[in-house]
């Protein structure tokens, strides 16, 4: 349901009709992957060199390094559209990538394969690089490079199949038991570990910090605090999915709700309607029909006088498609409408007629009381 902003995100590229983005943390970390193989990793592997061959290995190395993620993610999204799922973006980032997914698949086998691909993916190119490393037309500077590709491509797959969800490994896991148990209880477990390695892998770099590794330790507290928010997010996103599986507006909605005309001025709808109860928006009627929805920040926008010189026509949103909704509509599709049409509120109409408001904090309500009672 959630839509990432895209303003910290710059569009690079579009592989098999997936468009390609590139976190802006990716900059820092690309320059720190390449200053640490470049002064550190190539020196002490291939001692005296002369600077400018540790550069240019480094930076051939990080920009294989940046493809071998994305190659990665690619495996996830060929096989996601094996099994129907559309991948919307693959984002590179801070310590690898995602490749989302239009929506979550649909059993438990489709998301073990899906999630297996992109490991599957990088073991492979592990192997290659290391056959490549041993062939003997390559020479030795090549060679270095494709030695280190085939290390880290090991550690990137090896690091992704730890079952903490929502990391590969742990999708793994919830596709392994999904089966048996089901979705819900196949994530409360899943997200559990992932929550159990996040505070891990936090200790550790408190622990790396202590014994005087700051940048290690700093990368592992970093990675682990993405990990125990992204378990936890989706944890929420299931319980949510849950709460709301089959509830129409209809469940949702107010009945009998107050209309106001629209011939008479804004300050005489304020006084009579918005003041005396407190609610926070109103459908308009033109005689028997109804023409729009008159809310309080569209009151609140104009000034006293304007109140009184401004009809609730002029001032209202007319009847168009983003403010209303059908009763027999999913509610997760109408509060999506909502979020789009930055109201509250929705008209809910079955034909001309109208049948009832969809409130958010009618929503609210409701859910609060369908997860208390179960
Ligand atoms: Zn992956």
């Amino acid at each position: 349901m959630s839509v990432s902003s895209r303003t910290d995100h710059i569009q690079i590229a579009r592989v098999i009709g997936i468009p390609i983005y590139l976190h802006f943390s990716w900059l820092i970390i690309f320059g720190l992957i390449v200053w640490t193989l470049s002064t550190g990793y190539f020196p002490a592997q291939y001692p005296d060199l002369p600077a400018s061959s540790y550069w240019a290995k480094g930076l051939v190395a990080s920009v294989l390094f940046f493809i071998s993620i994305l190659v990665h993610e690619l495996g996830h999204a060929v096989v996601a559209r094996r099994h129907g799922l559309r991948t919307r973006s693959i984002t590179l980032f801070i310590f690898g990538g995602v490749a989302l997914l239009e929506k979550d698949p649909r059993d438990g086998r489709a998301e073990f394969w899906i999630a297996a691909a992109g490991p599957l993916v990088s073991l492979t190119l592990a192997g290659l690089f290391y056959a490549c490393a041993t062939l003997p037309f390559v020479g030795p500077s090549a060679a270095a490079v494709a030695r280190y590709l085939a290390l880290i491509n090991l550690i990137l797959a090896l690091f992704n199949l730890v079952p903490a969800f929502p990391m590969d490994g742990g999708r793994l896991l919830r596709g392994a038991l999904w089966g048996s148990m089901g979705k819900a209880r196949a994530t409360r477990i899943a997200s559990g570990a992932g929550t159990f390695f996040a505070f891990f892998l936090i200790f550790a770099g408190v622990f790396s910090l202590l014994r005087g590794d700051p940048l290690g330790g700093l990368w592992y507290i970093l990675i682990g605090w993405f990990i125990k928010d992204a378990s936890a997010a989706s944890y929420q996103q299931v319980r949510l999915d849950e709460v709301l599986r089959g509830v129409t507006v209809r469940d949702a909605m107010v009945e009998g709700v107050v209309t106001i005309p629209s011939t008479g001025s804004v300050a005489e709808a304020a006084r009579e309607h918005f003041m005396r109860t407190g609610y926070g928006g109103y459908p308009v009627t033109r005689g028997e029909a109804v023409v729009g929805l008159l809310c309080l920040k569209d009151v609140l926008r104009l000034s006293a006088e304007e109140r009184e010189a401004t009809s609730v026509q002029g001032a209202m949103r007319p009847l168009t498609d983003a403010i209303v909704t059908e009763p027999d509509a999913p509610l997760p599709v109408a509060i999506a409408r909502m979020a789009q049409a930055g109201t509250a509120r929705l008209l809910v109409m079955h034909g001309d007629e109208l049948v009832g408001l969809l409130t958010m904090n009618g929503v609210v309500r409701r859910l609060k009381v369908r997860e208390g009672l179960g």
